[in-house]
């Protein structure tokens, strides 16, 4: 697997930058020209997943795996250290390492996927729940860098723990971690279209209603006896 330092990428980056503006039809013999063969080998590399992720060699039908479901874009197959029986992981075929870096599309698409399979995995298994569950990063138990979604079948008295104890905040922590969040969380809805050189070139907000602030929200009144 080839390695770059940290100042080589910035190189490479500002490259590609250079290459994302030019036209489509150019952009392949520029590519060729600029980059040298470590650079190319490093962005194959990383389009791979460095060829080591077992996902993308599961997805490429390398490594054996007891298949569930398979399509064009997505692939679901047995976890090999399971939960419970049923225990069924949901992968994306492109090398994608967490969430926020799958596109709309494959997202919206996963989602309706994931949502049936979970009906498979309950009746085909009889079991009483379903939990799905989704880590992003080692610190979340993400054990593969490789996006994949567990979709869990729950039968009574299985023992699995999947709870936390919860932790105590105050009000003021509260409306902290609220403004912070909602913060990051305002432009979710805005559909934001950028050209070939990274410039926006189109924003639609999507019809909806401003959240109410907490103060212009109507009191409960109290009825009278
Ligand atoms: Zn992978």
């Amino acid at each position: 697997m080839v390695e770059l330092s940290e100042e080589q990428i910035k190189a490479l980056q500002a490259k590609l930058q250079q290459i994302a503006g030019l036209p489509p039809e150019e952009q392949n013999k520029k590519a060729m020209e600029m980059l040298s063969p470590e650079e190319i080998e490093f962005l194959k590399s990383q389009q791979q997943g460095g060829g080591q992720c077992i996902f993308c060699r599961i997805a490429k039908g390398e490594v054996p795996a007891k298949t569930i479901y398979e399509d064009a874009n997505f692939l679901a197959f047995l976890d090999i250290n399971p939960a419970s029986p049923g225990h069924t992981l949901f992968i994306t075929k492109e090398h994608v390492q967490i969430l926020p870096q799958l596109s709309d599309e494959l997202g919206a698409e996963a989602l309706n996927i994931i949502k049936k399979l979970a009906t498979a995995v309950f009746e085909g298994t009889n079991a009483q729940g379903i939990n799905i569950m989704q880590n992003n990063g080692s610190v979340a138990g993400q054990a593969v860098p490789h996006i994949h979604f567990h979709i869990i079948p729950r039968f009574e008295d299985d023992k699995l723990k999947l709870d936390w104890d919860p932790i105590k905040l105050s009000d003021e922590q509260f409306n902290e971690v609220q403004k912070r969040i909602s913060e990051k969380a305002k432009d979710i809805g805005k559909k934001v279209v950028y050209d070939m050189s990274g410039k926006m070139i189109e924003e639609k907000k999507t019809k909806k209603e401003e959240p109410k602030k907490p103060e212009e929200m109507p009191r409960v009144r109290r009825r009278r006896a």
